[in-house]
């Protein structure tokens, strides 16, 4: 700014030096202001994220206690003695009579149930789920089988009876009411292994709109006390919780063979798994929605208080399929292939003795897989041959036959 020659500034000089002045300080003042403006964001901002963050250790503090925790043993109740003691079960055997947390809903705590025991007072701490996922068993449910009576061969006879005793007391359960007859309420199916024992339950289950439920009975059998049991139980539970339902029993020997008193303690949970599922079959109503199938391929070796009435009750053989049944397998394994003219029967019958069901599809599989094979455009005989030997050529039973029949497969 030029000052006049006195050195004074002019009235206007001031006034216009006044007015940058002031611009200036306005300019500078809209700068800071911007500036506190965005710190103030920056601020809230940092905030947020310390709470963020705060909220995340906590969340990892509690998951590292939580994989520091010491684990509980599993144990079941077996008797609430007051509101606070009850009798645990051990999974090692022993009984205690231990304290119970207070959190604890007495609704859950009823004998049976499993618990989790705190390691050193043994004290429950909580009730645990039933487990009742299927999977977790090796259960197998199906709501709605795709198995119906059509692609069962050679089991005519066995069809009809099943009908009889487990198809009717579902369907039309007022035909049993008025003539006053108990449906059995269980059916055994014995037979060999792959001779369409569970296609059979599945089709009444699919004729039925029941829920099929399979279980291996070796599944049950359980390394610790009172295990096979619960799970006995929890699987009746099931059955009646998706009732109508067909619950087969696979391989029921490994459970209920004959008992053999050799006092291990191994044999006394299969027998207490075993005593469960025979008060589970006494306790449920012989006219309800809940059918059982059983399939064991040992006969001779059940338990004969599995037979008694009112349990298996009914026994339906399930015999390796005859020339007739070969060929009406055969027949339904092999209805979606393309054939050439030489595929006979008769012939795939005849070479084909002592097969079951199982053989059979899969010698059908394999003949399609030699024709996929050499890039052929249709199955012929030889394909057949090829995969009857193959699948054949292990089984001593097929050796005999065949070299009684004078046909070699080398
Ligand atoms: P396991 O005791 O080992 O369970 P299983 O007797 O129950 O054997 P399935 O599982 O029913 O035998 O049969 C195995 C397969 O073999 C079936 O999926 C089916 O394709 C075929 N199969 C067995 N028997 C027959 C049959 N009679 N008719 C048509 N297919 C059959």
């Amino acid at each position: 700014m030029k000052a006049s020659s006195s050195g004074a500034l002019s009235g206007d000089e001031y006034s216009r030096y006044l007015r940058d002045r002031l611009k200036q300080l306005e300019e500078t003042n809209h700068g800071l202001r911007g500036t506190l403006e965005k710190t103030e964001r920056e601020r809230r901002y940092y905030e947020e994220m310390r709470v963020r963050y705060e909220r995340e250790i906590r969340k990892l503090r509690t998951e590292l206690e939580k994989l520091r925790a010491a684990p509980l043993i599993i144990g079941t109740i077996v008797e609430v003695i007051d509101d606070k003691r009850m009798v645990v079960r051990s999974s090692t055997g022993p009984r205690f009579v231990v304290n119970y947390s207070q959190f604890i809903d007495p609704k859950d705590a009823v004998p049976g149930a499993q618990v989790g025991l705190n390691q050193q007072s043994l004290a429950v701490v909580s009730v645990l789920p039933s487990a009742k996922d299927p999977s977790v068993y090796g259960m197998e449910v199906i709501e709605s089988p795709d198995v119906s009576y059509e692609v069962i061969g050679g089991l005519n006879g066995q069809i009809e009876e099943i009908k009889e005793v487990v198809e009717l007391p579902l369907t039309k359960p007022e035909r049993f009411e008025r003539v006053g007859v108990v449906p059995p309420k269980g059916v055994l199916l014995v037979g060999v292994p792959g001779t369409g024992k569970t296609l059979l339950a599945k089709a009444v289950a699919k004729r039925t709109s029941a829920t099929f439920i399979r279980i291996v009975g070796s599944e049950l059998v359980q390394k610790y006390i009172g295990e096979g049991a619960r799970m006995v139980r929890e699987l009746f539970e099931l059955a009646k919780e998706k009732a109508p339902s067909i619950l087969f029993i696979d391989e029921i020997d490994a459970i209920a063979a004959r008992r053999v008193e050799d006092g291990t303690s191994g044999e006394r949970e299969v027998q207490r798994t075993m005593m469960q599922l025979l008060a589970e079959i006494d306790g449920f109503d012989q006219r309800g929605d809940v059918r059982i199938i059983g399939a064991t391929n040992r006969p001779d070796i059940l338990d004969p208080a599995l037979l008694r009435p009112g349990r298996f009750d009914r026994v339906i053989e399930i015999p390796i399929p005859d020339k007739e049944g070969r060929k009406d397998i055969f027949r339904i394994h092999i209805s979606e292939m393309k054939l050439k003219k030489d595929v006979d029967l008769d012939n795939l019958a005849a070479l084909t003795e002592n097969a079951t069901g199982a053989d059979i599809k899969a010698i059908s599989i394999e003949a399609g897989m030699f024709a996929v094979k050499g890039n052929k455009k249709a199955i012929g005989m030889e394909e057949f041959e090829h995969a009857i030997k193959k699948i054949m050529s292990n089984e001593q039973r097929f050796y005999i036959n065949a070299k009684e029949m004078g046909v070699m497969f080398a």
